[in-house]
């Protein structure tokens, strides 16, 4: 299986790619690659090369860019999460487990019953984005889902564009069961909000409704913010026709 190296964004214009920093050690470390092996170069913006290793040191390492592959083309239903932010390991999680299951975009939210960290989101914001590069890489995607840096709840629901799907995930909602057939045949964006470990507070629950989501219910058990948030991807994807063979990803 060829190996896969995650460049910074906008480095797969060139023919000749020197690969330094984490980079580096990813590929003399961890895929213990060595000259003339090949590896698939992406960078989260869809695209996809072949490149092979020219040569590398403890410095540096010069990859050849050899052809382009099929890329992976934006997605005709997009799929995105607004998440409460919760504990640090938590929203990590759930970013991981989010990008595994094919969220394009995940906006996180601040809401009342948010741990808030003030000044902690600029350092946490490139860590969160680290663990979005990893998940895409190591599932497979050339393109990793978009993440916003942390808002307001009211900022987080309106950053999809209006219109398509919006459910808010919250306990006494309608049954999800009961909107399975509107799930599946929806257009445009399907948003998906969770709320933190304290829950959406009535006002949020309000605010969303104002904005066009609707609440559901995943079930008689109260379950923990990132086991709705996983539960909630998961079904949402299986409506929307998302749990495709392995060549099938451009279809969704
Ligand atoms: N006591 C809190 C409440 O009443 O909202 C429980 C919060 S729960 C631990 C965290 C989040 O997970 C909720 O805000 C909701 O988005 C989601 N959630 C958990 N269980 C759910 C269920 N059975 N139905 C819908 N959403 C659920």
């Amino acid at each position: 299986m060829i190996r896969r190296l995650v460049l910074p964004e906008g480095h797969l214009g060139s023919e000749e790619i020197v690969v330094t920093g984490p980079g580096l050690h990813y590929l003399s470390r961890v895929l213990r690659l060595a000259a003339g092996e090949q590896v698939e170069l992406v960078d989260g913006t869809g695209l996809r090369f072949l490149g092979r290793l020219e040569r590398i040191s403890k410095k540096e390492a010069l990859v050849l860019v050899e052809a382009p592959l099929p890329g992976e083309p934006a997605p005709a239903r997009p799929l995105h999460l607004v998440y409460g932010l919760s504990r640090g390991r938590r929203t990590e999680w759930v970013l991981q487990k989010a990008t595994e299951l094919g969220v394009d975009g995940v906006a996180l939210a601040l809401c009342e019953r948010s741990v808030k960290r003030p000044g902690q989101e600029p350092d946490k914001l490139a860590r969160w984005r680290e663990i979005v590069a990893q998940a895409g890489r190591q599932c497979g995607r050339a393109r990793f889902p978009r993440l916003h840096p942390v808002q307001p709840l009211a900022g987080a629901l309106e950053l999809p564009p209006p219109g398509g799907t919006r459910l808010l995930a919250h306990p006494g909602g309608v049954p999800m069961a009961e909107i399975g057939a509107e799930v599946q045949a929806g257009a445009g964006h399907t948003v998906l909000a969770v709320g933190p470990e304290g829950g959406f507070t009535e006002e949020e629950a309000g605010l969303a409704r104002e904005l066009g989501f609707r609440a559901v219910s995943l079930g008689p058990n109260t379950l923990r913010t990132e086991t709705a948030a996983v539960a909630l991807l998961t079904v949402a994807g299986f409506l929307m026709g998302r749990m495709t063979g392995p060549g099938e990803r451009g279809k969704r």
